[in-house]
């Protein structure tokens, strides 16, 4: 166990009626593996997000291999993914066989660079490398640029996935990221928007792919009274007991969004002002959810650096972390190619994720603001004695 923080990152935040919706799953005789509650949570997440299939998972992870086994990926193929993300948008393209491209990111957005992506096409078939999927991140609660994204895709027949694990309650052009492409994914992870403590949800328009992800996901058991199998199967769907947990956070989701975009404007107005100092851009398409509020210090115009803040804030209990480590970057990816132009490089070096949680008071709020300043300002002047 790592040390214990007072004021965490992002931690857990339960809405409240949890335990007694555990407890009435739990009496109800159906504990797992589906049941009542896994069907309820499907539709009301697919009512929230706007698309016609969802399916509970286990994990984020199982959501996006799935998605990838559904698109039909395999050895062999390529596939272009967003550097700057978290490993978890990466690794399942490895378990089937295919081989990630990794693209950098554009400076508006942070996220994936249309012009980069269109470079690996472009390349990709004068080399006989076609690639035949994209992977597209929504990181830390911001959309990318997916118009953009999705008219060069079409241009080339490649197929896009979205992992929108970050994006829950955001918004691209009004509706929800994960709905625009073949499939999208998103985590229930602890330290996610909203948790099933661990699970994951896949969403797509595609009534065929939502049918064979469901079948792949129950271990591909062909409907026969015996257990037959054709194909190879997983073992990832959510239990019953989780999906309960699940309904009652998702009722909260709205709550949660406008708690962390306000948590992101006290920080701003905070931070802003301060020389070398700068948050997260909103992209003009965006309604950013601000999972976690990002910023970015440069050393020469501040004066200080992340590291610096990062270790203050350690010493008095508050958790704060760097950027993502690019993929690019990450030793286990070593061999994979890529297009790098420096951007998500820059931003994981100068990068800090700032505590985000909805549960977050006030009080802390301030008390991480004011830390963070005194780097620059100096400690806060003492009061006059009387
Ligand atoms: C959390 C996360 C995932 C994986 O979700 P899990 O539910 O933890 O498996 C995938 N991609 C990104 C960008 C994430 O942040």
């Amino acid at each position: 166990m790592q040390q214990p923080y007072r004021i965490y990152l992002s931690p857990p935040e339960l809405a409240g009626d949890e335990e007694a919706a555990v407890l009435s799953a739990m009496r109800s005789g159906w504990i797992a593996p589906l049941g009542p509650d896994v069907d309820a949570f499907e539709a009301e997440f697919a009512q929230r997000v706007g698309s016609p299939h969802a399916i509970a998972l286990s994990s984020g992870t199982a959501a996006l291999h799935l998605a990838l086994l559904g698109a039909g990926l395999g050895a062999g193929d390529y596939v272009a993914v967003s550097s700057f993300t978290f490993a978890a948008s990466v690794n399942p393209i490895l378990y089937t066989g295919a081989i990630p491209v990794l693209i950098d990111s554009e400076r508006s957005s942070w996220n994936m660079d249309p012009g980069l992506l269109e470079d690996a096409l472009i390349e990709g078939e004068r080399r006989g490398r076609q690639l035949r999927a994209i992977v597209l991140v929504h990181l830390y609660g911001q959309p990318a640029d997916i118009d953009a994204i999705q008219s060069i895709a079409d241009r080339y027949g490649v197929t896009v996935i979205e992992d929108a694990a970050e994006a829950l309650g955001a918004a691209y052009n009004g509706a929800a990221p994960g709905t625009f492409g073949r499939a999208g994914i998103f985590s229930f992870n602890g330290n996610k928007i909203i948790t099933t403590s661990g699970g994951g949800m896949l969403v797509t328009r595609d009534r065929l792919l939502a049918e064979h992800a469901r079948k792949l996901a129950t271990q591909a058991r062909e409907p026969a009274p015996h257990y037959e199998h054709v194909e190879v199967g997983y073992n990832y769907r959510l239990s019953n007991l989780l999906a309960a947990v699940g309904r009652v956070q998702l009722r909260d989701l709205e709550r949660r969004v406008l708690a962390r975009r306000a948590i992101f404007e006290r920080y701003a107005a905070m931070l802003a002002p301060l020389p070398g100092f700068a948050l997260m851009p909103e992209a003009s398409w965006a309604t950013h959810s601000r999972w976690l509020t990002c910023i970015t210090i440069d050393p020469v115009a501040s004066g200080t650096d992340r590291d610096t803040v990062r270790m203050l804030l350690e010493r008095h209990g508050i958790e704060s972390r760097p950027l993502w480590k690019p993929m690019h970057l990450q030793p286990v990816f070593r061999d994979a190619p890529r297009y790098d132009a420096g951007v998500s490089t820059a931003l994981f070096r100068h990068g800090l994720c700032l505590p985000s949680g909805s549960g977050l008071s006030a009080a802390d709020l301030s008390e991480v603001g004011d830390l963070i300043r005194s780097v620059i300002d100096g400690p806060p002047a003492r009061q006059a004695p009387a």
